[in-house]
C-alpha cells in the first residue's frame, strides 16, 4: 500500500517536473511515533500514530483497532491523509494511528483502557492545533468520547475539537454519518453535470451496502429521480433487475441486519456477490473493499464510469487497462472525502462553541467538495492526465504552496 501511494504520487509530481529532493520532501514523514500500551491484565500491545505533514493544519486521520495492523500500512494511510486533504482544499494536514489488537478478543472495559492508555502515551503530540485523531476500522464514536475525556482531563482542553467523529452529544457533527456518501453523489453528479450526462436516465450498480452506500443511495432517491439502480450486492449476493429495483426494500433489508442473499423481491434476480462487477451498466459504485477491481477480473467491467467511494477499490496495476478502455475512474481521493470534511466542520464547531444544523453542515460540506472535483476535472483537462493524477497534481501544488 505504502508502495502504491508512493507511486502515485510520484506519478503526479514527475508531471509537475519536480526534483526527486522536492519528491522525497512530500513522501517525508514529519513524525512516526510507535510506543506499547500496558493493559491491566498484562497484556502488552503495539501502538502507532503517523504524522505525515502539518503544512496545511493540524494532523487529521483515524485511529484504527486491527491485529493486522502494521508500521507501513499506518505510514501509506497517514500519507493519503495529508494529499486526501489537500486535494479537497480544507486547512488540515494528515496523519494515522493503529493500535495492534483485535477488539472482539476484549471486553468493553478493556477497549476503554487502551483508548485511554492510547492518549497518554501520545498526549504531548495530540491536540487541536496539532493532530485531531478520528475514528476508523472498528474504533466509533463511543471510543473516542473516551478519548476526548482522557485529552481533557490531562490537559484542561474543554473544547472537544482534540478529536472529531465523537458522539452528538458529546460534540459531534450533524451530518458524518451520511457525509461520505452524500458527497459521492455530489462528485458523481458535478462530473456528469459537466459531460451533459446529468439528466439522462442513467444505470448504477453498486457493490457494497453498508453505511457509505446505504447514503450514496438515499442521495440519489432523494435527488435524482431519472437515475436508476439496477444492482447492489453485500457479501451474500447480488440483486440485479435490469428495469431498476426498489431499493428501499433493500435497504429496509439491511437496516434488520438481513442478507441480500435471502431477498425474495418480485421479479429481482438473486446473482453472486462477485456478479456486480460484470454487469451492464454506466456507473458501477465500489463501496465496500480495497482491490474489488483487480488483475482477474477487471476485462469483465461493462460500465462506463467507476465511480471510488471505498478506499483504493480499483487495483493501480489495472487502472491504465481501464482508462485505456474509456472507462473513467473518479478517484477515492476525492470521492470519498465526504467523511473528513465533515470531521473538518466538527472540528470548527467545536472550537467556535457551535453545534449547526444538519442542513448547514451539509450545505458546507458541499461548497467545498463540488470545487474540489471542479478543480479536479480542470486539471485533468489542462494537464492531459487522469482524474486521479489530475487530484494528486492538485493536492501537491497545495502542499508544495503551504
Ligand atoms: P461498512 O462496514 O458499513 O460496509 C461495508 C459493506 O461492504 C457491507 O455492506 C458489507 O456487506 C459489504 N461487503 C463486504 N464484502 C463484500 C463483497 N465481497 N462484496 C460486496 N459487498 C461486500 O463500511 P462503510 O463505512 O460503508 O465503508 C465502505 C468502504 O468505504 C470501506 O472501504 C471504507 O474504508 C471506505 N470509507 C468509508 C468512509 C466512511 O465515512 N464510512 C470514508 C472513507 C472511506
Amino acid at each position: 500500500m505504502l508502495e502504491t501511494a508512493h507511486d502515485e504520487i510520484k506519478k503526479a509530481a514527475k508531471k509537475l517536473q519536480l526534483t526527486d529532493q522536492d519528491i522525497d520532501e512530500l513522501l517525508k514523514v514529519e513524525h512516526e511515533h510507535q510506543f506499547k500500551i500496558e493493559l491491566d491484565s498484562g497484556k502488552t500491545l503495539g501502538a502507532f500514530r503517523m504524522q505525515h505533514s502539518s503544512k496545511r493544519g493540524p494532523y487529521k486521520g483515524g485511529i484504527r483497532f486491527h491485529p493486522d495492523v502494521d508500521l507501513d500500512e499506518v505510514k501509506a494511510l497517514a500519507t493519503l491523509m495529508s494529499f486526501k486533504t489537500a486535494a479537497v482544499n480544507i486547512p488540515m494536514g494528515g496523519g494515522k494511528g493503529g493500535v495492534v489488537v483485535n477488539p472482539r478478543e476484549l471486553s468493553k472495559e478493556e477497549v476503554e483502557e487502551i483508548a485511554r492508555k492510547y492518549v497518554r502515551g501520545l498526549q504531548e503530540h495530540l491536540g487541536p492545533q496539532t493532530d485531531v485523531p478520528a475514528p476508523d476500522v472498528n474504533t466509533n464514536g463511543e471510543i473516542i468520547d473516551w478519548m476526548v475525556d482522557e485529552y481533557s482531563k490531562l490537559t484542561g482542553d474543554e473544547t472537544k475539537a482534540s478529536f472529531t467523529g465523537k458522539t452528538i452529544a458529546n460534540g459531534g457533527s450533524e451530518g458524518r454519518i451520511q457525509a461520505t456518501g452524500y458527497g459521492g453523489y455530489l462528485v458523481v453528479n458535478e462530473l456528469l453535470e459537466q459531460m451533459g450526462r446529468a439528466d439522462e436516465e442513467l444505470t448504477f450498480a453498486v457493490q457494497g451496502a453498508g453505511n457509505v452506500a446505504e447514503y450514496f443511495v438515499r442521495s440519489v432517491l432523494d435527488k435524482r429521480p431519472n437515475w436508476k439502480f439496477i444492482a447492489i450486492s453485500d457479501s451474500s449476493a447480488t440483486v440485479y433487475r435490469k428495469d431498476g429495483l426498489d431499493m428501499h426494500s433493500l435497504l429496509a433489508l439491511k437496516e434488520g441486519k438481513g442478507r441480500f442473499s435471502d431477498y425474495e423481491g418480485g421479479d429481482a434476480e438473486v446473482r453472486s456477490s462477485y456478479a456486480i462487477i460484470g454487469l451492464e451498466c454506466d456507473v458501477l459504485v465500489l463501496a465496500a473493499l480495497g482491490d474489488a477491481v483487480n488483475e482477474g477480473n477487471q476485462d469483465q467491467v461493462k460500465a462506463s464510469m467507476i465511480l471510488e467511494l471505498a478506499n483504493g477499490p480499483v487495483d493501480s496495476d489495472v487502472m491504465e487497462e481501464l482508462e485505456w478502455r474509456d472507462i473513467s475512474i473518479i478517484p477515492d481521493i476525492v470521492a470519498n472525502a465526504g467523511g473528513v470534511i465533515v470531521s473538518y466542520l466538527e472540528w470548527q464547531q467545536n472550537l467556535d462553541g457551535e453545534h449547526w444544523p444538519e442542513d448547514t453542515v451539509l450545505r458546507k460540506l458541499e461548497d467545498i467538495i463540488v470545487p474540489a472535483t471542479r478543480d479536479m476535472v480542470t486539471t485533468s483537462r489542462k494537464e492531459n492526465v487522469n482524474l486521479k493524477t489530475a487530484a494528486f497534481i492538485n493536492a501537491i501544488k497545495r502542499l508544495k504552496n503551504a
